[in-house]
């Protein structure tokens, strides 16, 4: 259920719809809208009697059931775009925002010659894998903590936000201490026990869409994180198992646009990860800029050859630099439709 009290309800009024909500077997969740106060309740209860209840209680405009049963993701929760803060860039808000950096965190050079190439075209993000989820156990497998000291390096030498990837609740606190952005990787996105972790956690999260995940199924694994109290995530779009084998995945780009409809949380296209070819990223960013995407994250390493890990999906520093300036066009379109949009709704 969400309840939209009246624009100047007071204190003791919500208080008292809390408890109303509470004595109904419901839990609360609140968030201050921008102009009123809503209430976000969950739980199993008698539905009708409660909103009935709710209706007559001072200080309620309305009370109305979510259908959907991600509940606090969903746009009938809140209609307003959520915005996150990081360092000094908003993601979701009017500014397309590129995330750039290695697959993985190899060495100091590398992580610093990459932070300040893709810093010089544009990125405002820096990404890299310090704990790497490989199919073999063999394979290069992160830097660990080294890797997020040499992040942390790359952040004060470029002013550079951080991204980078979680894939154990033990080590939340740790990723929390040097990461601007926790990514949950596609294959975490159903590690339950590590979803809830991340809701007990203050740093955003990028939440990449499982290989095998439904749009519902990763709007759900959203919902655990912000019913555990983070309500600050991302979604993104890495491509899906499909027959097709010329690309790596398959990008579901309408997931992009069906997202946009469903939630007002921001989305994120992987151009790199869904095309696994540095050949097709390009033409993909700027697909994701036209439906709408928030932002990209792309992989992009100073000698793709020598990558320890996804170096054919990963752009030079010059292509990366080229592809930022063509998308500046379509970027500027965007910006143009998000002023649009935003008037229409106003
Ligand atoms: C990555 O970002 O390097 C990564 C492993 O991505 P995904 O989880 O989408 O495969
Ligand atoms: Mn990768």
């Amino acid at each position: 259920m969400i309840i939209s009290m009246r624009p100047h309800a007071t204190r003791e009024e919500i208080d008292r719809v809390c408890e109303r909500i509470r004595e109904f077997g419901y839990k609360v969740h609140s968030i201050a809208g921008e102009e009123r106060v809503v209430i976000g309740a969950v739980g199993m209860g008698d539905v009708t009697a409660c909103l009935e209840s709710l209706e007559a209680t001072p200080g309620v405009e309305t009370a109305m059931r979510i259908s959907a049963p991600y509940k606090f993701v969903s746009k009938e929760f809140k209609k307003e775009r959520t915005r996150i803060r990081v360092g000094g860039v908003e993601i979701g808000g009017d500014e397309f925002v590129v995330m750039a950096g290695p697959c993985s965190v190899e060495n100091e050079k590398q992580i610093l010659q990459t932070a300040e190439g893709v810093a010089a075209a544009g990125a405002k993000v820096l990404r890299g894998g310090a704990f790497k989820p490989r199919t073999s156990p063999y394979d290069f497998q992160g830097l660990a903590l080294e890797g997020l000291k040499l992040l942390a390096k790359a952040r004060q030498a470029t002013g550079l936000a951080i991204v980078t990837e979680i894939m154990s609740e033990g080590d939340v606190e740790t990723v929390a201490e040097y990461a601007d952005i926790m990514q949950v990787g596609a294959r975490n996105m159903q590690n339950f026990a590590l979803l809830k972790a991340l809701g007990k956690c203050r740093r955003p999260i990028l939440l990449k869409r499982g290989m095998s995940s439904t749009i519902k199924e990763l709007l759900m694994s959203a919902e655990y994180i912000t019913a555990h109290g983070n309500p600050n995530i991302m979604l993104c779009e890495r491509g899906i198992r499909t027959f097709e084998t010329a690309t790596r995945n398959t990008c579901d780009i309408t997931a992009v646009a069906v997202l946009n409809e469903l939630t007002h949380l921001p989305v994120i296209l992987d151009p790199s990860h869904a095309t696994g070819k540095q050949s097709l990223v390009p033409a993909l960013a700027r697909a994701a800029v036209a439906i709408g995407a928030d932002g990209l994250i792309v992989e992009v390493h100073p000698c793709p050859e020598k990558a320890v890990s996804d170096g054919a999906q990963s752009l030079r520093l010059e292509r990366f630099h080229s592809m930022m300036q063509e998308l500046e066009p379509y970027i500027k379109l965007w910006e143009e439709s998000r002023v649009t949009a935003a008037a229409a709704s106003a």
